[in-house]
């Protein structure tokens, strides 16, 4: 079922298990056969002369060497961290087989250690305390803030001095429902610092969802912000937490202290309802608090944050991530991934209301001394050119961001390397990306990943490898991924199957909060002896990794699992179509049949001759078993903040089952629901 898939396979460069570095280096220097393969993206030479990787060669090199010496490789790395005292031997140990007890995985055990302290003291040791560490771009134009890695371990002092005073201890739980003001990174990282467990909830759920978080965890004090303004509307988040901790209380959990930030250009102090005794203003009480304070010093294996899925697939879970090895994977993915070099500006438009923003807006790029862009608004506030504007402003030279979330044409020079994250990016999204953002010039890195993985597990690395649109391409160092077929084989070569990963890595999370059961039976028990991580791949005969979607929302017709990303990618390759979701439906003959959601490019009318041509895309690209029974015509799609399409929303449109839509509250724009329930017969 991989049709849309050969199309882009290469004929030139061999496989990974077997790998001519000669001729992989001819090809990245411009091998005139392979330029005759237009799926082939070669990166520029220029490129690849300052890259860390700049060649397959390099990059294999290292990659033998991380499985077949886990342990030297990655304690090589964290040597270069700060460790108060270096870990007890052996470096990790692990049980991923649910055939052998209790599934176990720790790294550096008895290394004592601290990620703030790593974040900012020893990068201000090395000498960056004068460098910028955010820049913050606000909601509005020409609101703009910025904060030194001096500046911002300050403010971290503070905050974490006041949670101190407050009772907050290792290990006790804090809430944290911010918008992305740089109170959100500096709450977190005060939290490192003392060794308090963080729970970021994105300032997008409702009350009963951050009700369920806080009763889940019972933090003593939520961190939060009185009002937030996001394009033009205010979002009153104090009204929020009061009906959130109301609730809570119902439940049992009882928050003593509510620790607001008074953001004056959306709400005014005295225009927010407060809780006498309970509720302190951020701004009066933090500046009473000294600018230095020690450090915590943790263990390894202590926890640092606890964080939920997404929940696209249905309930989220309590993702429990540890210090030790999230520190050492988010870094080195983080520099290895973007090719990063201290001269870099980076913007990542993730909220740290997700991993995203956990991993690569805080911890991986604070952690190497970078110069983050922190952006609170919306990207198409004031118009859809907000994005690149930062970018120019900034001269933001890598950016990383999620393939659904624009539709503007721009180009701009200063940008080096582009990442992508969330979905799969079909091949012309990509090449979109790819052509006109990027100038034709920059190399793109979608990144594989989840909450679970803490950091990147398939990634491209910027200049190492000719690139495929739409592919992830290869592991990142230490990752085996493999691909499983039902019963739980590992399939070799060209395949198409289940994605899970053999043996772990650092950043891997070590259980869902309160329930290891769960952990064990969501994660390893479908294919004893693998992490399972959800998702369908496959993997062409060059050893790219195409992933092709989650494996719930395989569709089976007649009998042919269908992947929603190839019939995705085989619409959007129409010119015609700017973007499409593809979901499964009850059908009478075939078991399920292909729905599919089309956005056209604008000015495109909608027309049943139109209807066709994109059927016959799909039947050319795939297969006429691929063919959708209905294209329903969609303006926008249901996408939450973190650009994810909601194809439990989509599935329900599809079956018409509309008063079954469920919590709607974390869409980026809840009206395209309607628009779409609009078009359904037309
Ligand atoms: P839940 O697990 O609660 O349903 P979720 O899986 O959407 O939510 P996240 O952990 O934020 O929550 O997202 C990880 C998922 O996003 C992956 O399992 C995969 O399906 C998708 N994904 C992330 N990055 C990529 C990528 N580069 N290519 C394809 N899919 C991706
Ligand atoms: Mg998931």
């Amino acid at each position: 079922t991989n049709g849309a898939r050969s199309s882009h396979r290469l004929r030139h460069v061999s496989s990974l298990a077997a790998p001519p570095p000669s001729r992989l280096n001819a090809v990245v220097l411009g091998d005139a056969l392979a330029s005759e393969e237009h799926d082939l993206v070669i990166p520029k030479p220029d490129f690849s002369a300052q890259a860390h990787f700049p060649s397959p060669a390099k990059y294999l090199d290292l990659y033998k060497q991380s499985i077949e010496d886990p342990a030297g490789f990655w304690s090589d790395i964290a040597s270069q961290f700060y460790w108060k005292q270096k870990w007890a031997s052996p470096v990790y140990s692990e049980n991923m087989d649910v055939r052998e007890g209790r599934i176990n995985i720790e790294w550096f055990k008895g290394g004592i250690t601290n990620i703030c302290y790593n974040c900012l003291d020893a990068n201000i040791a090395a000498g960056n305390g004068e460098k910028i560490a955010i820049y913050w771009e606000g909601n509005e134009l020409g609101a703009d803030a910025t904060l030194t890695y001096n500046q911002l371990l300050h403010k971290v002092c503070q905050l974490a001095n006041y949670l101190k005073d407050i009772g907050v201890r290792k290990g006790d739980a804090v809430v944290i429902y911010q918008p992305m003001l740089m109170e959100l990174p500096i709450a977190m990282l005060a939290c490192a610092r003392i060794g308090a467990v963080h729970s970021v909830v994105f300032a997008g759920f409702s009350s009963e969802s951050l009700s369920q978080r806080i009763v889940d965890c019972k933090p003593k004090v939520v961190l939060t912000c009185n009002a937030v303004k996001r394009g033009p509307k205010v979002i009153n988040l104090k009204d929020i937490v009061d009906a959130a901790l109301a609730e809570s209380a119902k439940n049992g959990t009882v928050v003593d202290v509510c620790l607001t930030y008074a953001n004056e250009s959306a709400l005014t102090k005295e225009s927010t309802k407060w809780v006498e005794g309970r509720d302190i203003w951020w701004q009066d009480i933090l500046s009473k608090y000294p600018n230095s304070c020690d450090v915590e010093w943790v263990d390894a294996e202590d926890p640092l944050f606890l964080l939920y899925t997404s929940g696209s697939t249905g309930k989220p879970k309590g993702v429990l991530h540890t210090t030790g090895g999230y520190m050492v994977y988010t870094a080195t993915t983080f520099k290895y991934a973007f090719d990063y070099k201290p001269s870099d500006v980076y913007w990542c438009t993730a909220d740290c209301g997700w991993i995203t923003g956990h991993s690569y807006v805080t911890y991986g790029p604070m952690l190497n001394g970078a110069t983050v862009v922190v952006f609170e608004g919306a990207p198409n506030y004031p118009d859809s050119g907000r994005c690149w504007d930062i970018v120019d402003k900034y001269k933001v030279s890598i950016f990383y961001t999620a393939p659904t979330l624009f539709v503007t044409r721009y180009s701009r020079k200063s940008l080096r390397v582009l990442g992508s994250v969330g979905e799969p990016i079909n091949p012309s999204a990509w090449r979109w990306f790819f052509n006109v953002v990027g100038d034709s010039r920059c190399p793109i890195s979608d990144t594989w990943w989840q909450t679970e993985t803490g950091g990147f597990l398939i990634t491209p690395l910027p200049g190492a490898w000719p690139q495929k649109p739409g592919s992830a391409t290869f592991p990142f160092f230490g990752v085996q991924p493999v691909i499983v077929d039902e019963k739980g084989a590992e399939l070799e070569g060209e395949c198409s199957g289940y994605l899970c990963v053999k043996s772990s890595w650092p950043g891997a999370f070590r259980t869902l909060y309160g329930d290891h059961e769960r952990y064990e039976t969501t994660y390893f028990s479908a294919f004893p002896g693998y992490y399972f991580s959800g998702d369908g791949c496959s993997r062409d005969k060059d050893g790219y990794h195409w992933l092709t979607g989650r494996v719930d929302d395989v569709i089976n017709v007649s009998g042919h699992r269908i992947g929603t990303a190839e019939v995705e990618s085989a619409l959007v390759s129409h010119p015609q179509c700017a973007e499409a979701a593809v979901v499964g439906v009850e059908h009478e003959v075939k078991g399920q049949g292909i729905y599919a959601f089309v956005t056209l490019v604008e000015g495109v009318p909608y027309s049943d001759d139109l209807r066709k041509s994109l059927i016959m895309n799909v039947r050319k690209q795939i297969g006429a078993f691929a063919a959708p029974d209905k294209i329903h015509w969609a303006p926008g799609l249901p996408k939450t903040r973190s650009g994810k399409i909601m194809r439990r929303i989509l599935r329900k449109i599809a079956s018409r089952q509309l008063d079954e839509l469920g919590d709607t509250s974390t869409l980026a724009e809840p009206g395209v629901v309607d628009q779409l329930i609009a078009l359904a017969d037309s």
